[in-house]
């Protein structure tokens, strides 16, 4: 695998990149060559990124976008275009849970705003498919592209309280599925369409739940995570970059529609 020459010169579009695990994998393209455009709902995050990037000898553009808003992305995609000229890889990074959108003790199931399963639902599957259409298409054009969806292991079997993040990352794997399928039937069996499932990683949308806010202590949820992750620790953002350069590496060029558990064996643990 010779992932130096691959990766350099690629045109790598993250979204959510601006966030915790999403910026460590733009700093991890652009140090292998990579030209990185780091979108995020907020362009001040990006600029943080770009600006570490850039102070370390790489190319990359920071641009505010939502990926709830197609014409927000047809503006991300003509500035992309006229920086680097094509689109190679898309990571679809942005998304996370909200308390809002969470039971507990206060706020039962019966008590949750439907705008708020919304949102939250909408974030993570809809803000996924809207970007794999506006970079899709490039790699439809062209017959040529990789696609990385961030699934969870809330897709495989629901996560308790967190119902809408849980039912989106379900569909998001779903969605890898479909888009893997219907990219090489309709365009290519050159267009990729895979997807991480990471286990649980500290980042600002869980650490409300896993660390008590007063103490720093684990919470009980966050001790019962690590009694059900055979590795006893939580993930790091760096365990993520491994899988997602290989996966852009030509050889995982047979892997398509993989859901891949990154989770220290969280996943395959029955408890018993
Ligand atoms: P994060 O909150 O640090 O990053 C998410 C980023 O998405 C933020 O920078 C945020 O500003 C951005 N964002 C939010 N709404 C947006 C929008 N509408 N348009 C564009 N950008 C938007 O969280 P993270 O933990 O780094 O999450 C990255 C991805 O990994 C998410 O999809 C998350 O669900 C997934 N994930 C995280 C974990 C974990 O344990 N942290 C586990 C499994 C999956």
């Amino acid at each position: 695998m010779d992932i130096e020459k691959e990766l350099k010169d690629k045109v790598v579009v993250i979204t959510g990149g601006g966030g915790i695990l999403c910026s460590e994998m733009a700093k991890a393209f652009a140090k292998y060559k990579s030209k990185v455009a780091v979108l995020d709902l907020y362009k001040e995050k990006t600029e943080k990124v770009v600006e570490e990037i850039k102070n370390n000898g790489g190319q990359a553009i920071g641009i505010g976008a939502n990926v709830l808003d197609k014409e927000s992305l047809e503006k991300a995609k003509e500035i992309i275009l006229d920086t680097f000229g094509t689109v190679d890889i898309l990571i679809n990074g942005a998304g996370g849970n909200h308390e809002s959108a969470t039971t507990s003790s206060e706020k039962t199931f019966f008590d949750l705003n439907i705008d708020d399963i919304s949102k939250v639902f909408n974030l993570n599957f809809l803000g996924t498919v809207l970007p794999s259409q506006i970079f899709g298409k490039i790699m439809a054009e062209k017959k040529k592209g990789i696609i990385i969806n961030i699934s969870s292991m809330a897709a495989i079997r629901p996560l308790t309280r967190t119902i809408a993040y849980s039912a989106a990352k379900a569909a998001v794997s779903n969605f890898t599925q479909w888009l893997a399928v219907y990219m090489n039937q309709e365009y290519s069996p050159h267009i990729r369409v895979n997807a991480i499932a990471p286990g649980f990683i500290i980042t600002d949308q869980n650490r409300y739940l896993l660390i008590d806010k007063e103490t720093g202590d684990l919470t009980q949820r966050g001790r019962n995570v690590i009694n059900a992750t055979p590795m006893g620790r939580f993930g790091m953002p760096s365990d993520l970059i491994g899988i997602v350069l290989f996966l852009c590496s030509e050889s995982a060029s047979f892997i398509n529609g993989a859901i891949i558990p990154v989770d220290g064996a969280f996943s395959a643990y029955s408890g018993v």
